[in-house]
């Protein structure tokens, strides 16, 4: 069943939306929350799990300092305050995933509360998202559904549990209710969530990958008349999982809860379900503020005390957040607002920086990142990084260049060798035999054959005509197979001729 919608303009017409993010990151520690666990993706399964992960009887716990530390580093960078002590509750469920029939989470005392991002939107407007809270818990283990023809719970046959993820430490980060973004709520989504992302991977406590669930969102939507202070019944999508997704998800349900709003039926407090292939949600499990998960501090764990000192030891440890440094890379650079944005938006500004710093310039760092590596990855599928390029192979690509060894579409051709594994740039321009030819002998011979070949444009040339020279060129360069540097072909023609270039 499909549900209606309105369209996004006649949705803003009437209403206002107010969002609420529920981001969880996964922390990259070596081992898990509560136990000595490696915490790695992609092994076998189930071989990352001990006792503690798997909830056996009268196991203790024992808090991870580093997934503290990190939780700590993320709360700074979100601008919150610090609690001195917090404690550990149980979040009391069923679920196959979960063995200990509880999640160790943090409920009425949160690590870290009341901060802040500033957002910058695509036209340079700056929008403040408040964070509520930002609190430790565990991941679940991951439940595969087999037989099905979606891979979802609904028609399979049965089920496959990996505990591998099972006490892998999260932190979830939820912001205030989000008033005022107006028909930008679905862009300030996609750029909330990013922000978030840069933030965890420039402080290196997590690898931040989404299609790996490093970071997932769950979107809260809700609609109000314009005018009325009283917030709407909210929807929350659960697991958004990639940019484009959070920008999709918050557009369509702005869509559909515009419709039951007009309809007249009551909105449902439900969370909902994201399909990427239809770009629609679908209703998940009906949930109330009320559901009650008997919280309790959990009894194995001492409260943390987060010491004045710590905190500010490990806030100085910070990096330079993620805005600032983009300011500082296009200041440095000199690219324009317009090719700095096209390069963030590609996705390979971390890649562009490492290559200034191989040597290049910024012009010819951005010329080979925008100009050839962007649509090789695209066609890949893969981001730009993860082709694998060494920045000094562009470095040393760009040399042979400047120096004449080889012609652009030449440089372009050794790439494709490298990423095919045949060697380094030198390697291959000698293997391939794409050395331009520089020696003044075999252009002379084939200068003097494309002459012989086109007497009448010859004498146009001697006759003044030279933008005439374009044929002879042509000619040499067929005859060089596209071997030679035009430039040097165009003075020795002109020199041949006796004609002043
Ligand atoms: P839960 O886990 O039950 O979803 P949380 O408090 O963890 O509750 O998260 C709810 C999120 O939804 C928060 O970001 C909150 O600011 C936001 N929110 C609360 N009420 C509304 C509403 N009426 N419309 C939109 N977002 C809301
Ligand atoms: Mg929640």
């Amino acid at each position: 069943m499909t549900d209606a919608t309105l369209s996004f303009e006649e949705a803003m017409e009437k209403y206002d939306p107010v969002l609420g993010f529920e981001v969880h990151v996964e922390l990259n520690t070596k081992t898990k929350m509560f136990s000595s666990a490696p915490n790695v993706f992609g092994d076998e399964p189930n071989t990352n799990v001990n006792e503690v992960d798997l909830g056996m009887p009268g196991v203790l716990p024992v808090v991870n300092k580093t997934a503290i530390e990190s939780s700590i580093k993320i709360g700074l960078a979100l601008n919150c305050k610090i609690a001195e002590t917090c404690r550990f509750a149980r979040k009391n469920y069923f679920y196959p995933d979960t063995p200990k029939n509880f999640q160790t989470s943090q409920y009425d005392e949160p690590i870290a509360y009341d901060g802040y991002l500033d957002i910058e939107l695509a036209d340079g407007t700056v929008f403040r998202v408040e964070i509520e809270r930002a609190h430790m818990e565990e991941d679940a283990g991951k439940l595969t559904h087999m037989g099905g023809a979606t891979g979802r719970i609904q028609g399979a046959d049965y089920s496959l549990v990996d505990y591998n993820r099972s006490g892998v430490p999260l932190v979830e980060i939820v912001t205030k209710p989000i008033e005022g973004a107006g028909s930008r709520a679905p862009e300030l989504a996609k750029a909330y969530v990013a922000a978030v992302r840069e933030i965890v991977k420039n402080l290196g406590v997590s690898d931040a990958k989404m299609e790996r669930g490093n970071v997932r969102c769950d979107a809260n939507v809700s609609l109000r008349p314009h005018g009325r202070e009283r917030f709407g019944i909210r929807s929350e999508t659960k697991n958004v999982n990639s940019l484009r997704a959070v920008e999709h998800a918050v557009r369509y349900e702005i869509q559909r809860h515009a419709a039951v709003l007009d309809s007249g039926e009551p909105v449902i407090q439900e969370t909902r379900h994201w399909h990427e292939d239809t770009r629609t949600t679908t209703s998940g499990r009906a949930k109330s503020d009320a559901d009650d998960y008997r919280y309790f501090p959990e009894p194995d764990l001492v409260p943390i005390t987060a010491s004045r000192e710590w905190v500010e030891e490990l806030r100085a440890t910070l990096p330079e957040p993620p805005a600032a440094r983009r300011k500082r890379l296009q200041a440095d650079w000199g690219y324009s607002d317009l090719e700095f944005r096209d390069v963030v938006n590609a996705g390979v500004m971390d890649e562009i920086e490492e290559t200034i710093a191989a040597g290049a310039t910024p012009t010819v760092a951005r010329k080979w990142w925008m100009g050839e590596i962007v649509g090789r990855a695209k066609n890949a599928d893969v981001d730009p990084g993860q082709l694998g390029v060494n920045p000094a192979t562009i470095v040393e690509l760009n040399k042979m260049v400047e120096e004449g060894k080889i012609n652009n579409k030449m440089a372009s051709e050794v790439l494709d060798g490298v990423l095919a594994g045949e060697g380094t740039p030198a390697e291959i321009v000698e293997k391939r035999g794409l050395a331009v030819v520089s020696d003044d002998g075999p252009l002379l011979e084939a200068i003097d054959a494309a002459l012989a070949a086109q007497p009448d444009v010859a004498d146009k040339i001697r006759g003044g005509k030279v933008q005439a020279i374009g044929a002879i060129v042509g000619g040499v360069m067929k005859a060089t197979r596209g071997q030679a540097d035009a430039g040097r072909v165009r003075a020795l023609i002109l020199q041949r001729l006796g004609v002043e270039g």
